[in-house]
């Protein structure tokens, strides 16, 4: 399924957001007059031909940048399918030591579902590594900004290309998912906190997340954010307290099912490893 959003017609910009059958994982594609920009493109083989077909006319004329949000192997199938591009994602997705698994899982998931993929898997090679907490670039005459953002993993990244304020966030800011907090919740935190910023900072006029549905809707953003923040705070009362109770009560405000039991499961006990590396 594809959504076209074109939220500065003059400028002739188009926005198209690809969902993928899996896990509605997302695939923005931007084409400017300047500039053709791949984001995470996923997952199945057909879809991601999909993709490679919609930008191909383009790629005579303009450079392609494909920009990984971070290193999860739902997100970094299509890499081989664009052997043109400039590469941009974070340093630590760069030196991730846990490549291998990322591609494992990905090996997994294709042999489970029986999907045969008609090219080798392979780990993104990176041409521009983002270091620092917030970096500028300049692709095409559009300003894509790039932040840090870690907590679900280590090396993720908020990009935010303006204008025309469009914010890709990775897997963060689902409205389908519970946070999932695989690398520290301190840290999942700050970039709630951060995104919170970017809202207040940017003209923000369209949120893709990695998984579920984008939204133009301001209120919305802000409300996704605020969820986050309050899943967080609210699991880690409830494992400070050892409530098991509270710690269920936390899984089902969030509105999601049973479906997240394994993930919320996981969350709690990592950020029980959290606090008990903290304590004295
Ligand atoms: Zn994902």
């Amino acid at each position: 399924m594809m959504i076209l959003y074109s939220l500065r017609p003059e400028q002739q910009e188009r926005m198209s957001v690809f969902t993928s059958r899996a896990f509605m994982t997302t695939s923005t594609v931007v084409i400017t007059l300047n500039l053709v920009l791949v984001v995470d493109p996923a997952y199945f083989p057909d879809e991601i031909a999909e993709i490679r077909q919609f930008v191909e006319s383009h790629l005579e004329e303009h450079q392609l940048y494909l920009l990984f949000t971070h290193s999860d192997w739902d997100h970094i199938a299509g890499f081989p399918l664009f052997p043109e591009a400039v590469i941009v994602a974070s340093q630590a997705f760069l030196d991730n030591p846990d490549r291998t698994q990322q591609i494992d899982l990905l090996r997994d998931f294709d042999a489970h579902n029986q999907i045969l993929r008609p090219y080798p898997l392979a780990y993104p090679s990176v041409g521009m590594a983002i270091r620092e907490e917030r970096e500028e670039l300049s692709l095409g005459g559009n300003r894509l900004i790039l932040f840090q953002a870690k907590g679900h993993t280590e090396d993720g990244l908020f990009a935010l290309l303006d204008p025309p304020g469009l914010f890709l966030a990775g897997d963060y800011l689902s409205d389908i998912e519970i946070p999932y907090v695989f690398h520290s919740s301190a840290a999942y935190e700050r970039t709630m906190l951060l995104a919170s910023a970017i809202l207040e900072e940017f003209p923000v006029r369209l949120l893709v997340p990695g998984h579920g549905h984008p939204t133009t809707d301001v209120g919305e953003m802000k409300r996704r954010v605020e969820s986050s923040l309050r899943y967080l705070r609210s699991l880690r009362e409830g494992v400070r307290r050892a409530d098991e109770e509270a710690i269920e009560r936390v899984l089902s405000e969030t509105g999601f099912g049973s479906d997240f039991e394994t993930a919320h499961r996981e969350n709690a006990q990592r950020i029980e490893q959290e606090l008990r590396s903290e304590a004295p």
